[in-house]
C-alpha cells in the first residue's frame, strides 16, 4: 500500500512530487508484494523508459519503494519508448508495463511542476486501481 510517509520520502528524494514519480512508487510497491523477495539483494530490476524527464521519474521512485537501487547495483535502466520495469528473484519474474493512455493524460495535461493541478493528478494516480494503470505479466523462473 502507498502510504503518505513513502510518497513524503519519495519526494524528498527525488525533489518534487509528481504523477511519474507515484507511478515509481507504485511499481515497486507491486513488485515486492508479488515476489515477496527474502532480503534487499535478492530482487533486481530493469527500468526501461525514455531517458528524460518527465518519464524518468519514475527510476526514482521504483528506487525508493522497490529496494532496487543504483547504489545496491540491482536495478539497471535502458533507454526505450514504452515505460515498463521487470524485476526478477531467484524464483520468479514480473513485467509491470504502464498503459500508454495513462502516459498521454499525463503529457497531454502539461502540469507544471509543484502546481496544485500536478499535486492533485498525483493524488489521482495514487488512488487509481492496479490494473487501471498497470499491464502486468507474473512468470515463474523454472
Ligand atoms: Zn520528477
Amino acid at each position: 500500500m502507498i502510504t503518505d510517509d513513502l510518497i513524503k520520502r519519495a519526494t524528498a528524494f527525488h525533489g518534487h512530487l509528481g504523477p511519474f514519480l507515484i507511478i515509481g512508487l507504485r511499481i515497486g510497491l507491486l513488485a515486492r508484494e508479488k515476489l515477496k523477495p527474502k532480503e534487499i539483494h535478492s530482487i533486481k530490476a530493469i527500468v526501461k523508459t525514455k531517458l528524460r524527464t518527465p518519464y524518468s521519474c519514475i527510476i526514482d521512485g521504483i528506487q525508493v519503494s522497490s529496494l532496487c537501487t543504483l547504489g545496491k547495483n540491482n536495478i539497471s535502466v535502458l533507454e526505450s519508448d514504452i515505460l515498463e520495469a521487470i524485476f526478477e528473484t531467484e524464483t520468479d519474474k514480473i513485467k509491470i508495463r504502464v498503459k500508454e493512455e495513462i502516459i498521454n493524460k499525463i503529457i497531454s495535461l502539461k502540469l507544471k511542476r509543484d502546481s496544485p493541478e500536478m499535486i492533485k493528478f498525483s493524488e489521482d494516480i495514487k488512488n487509481l486501481k492496479d490494473l487501471e494503470l498497470f499491464e502486468i505479466e507474473i512468470k515463474e523462473i523454472v
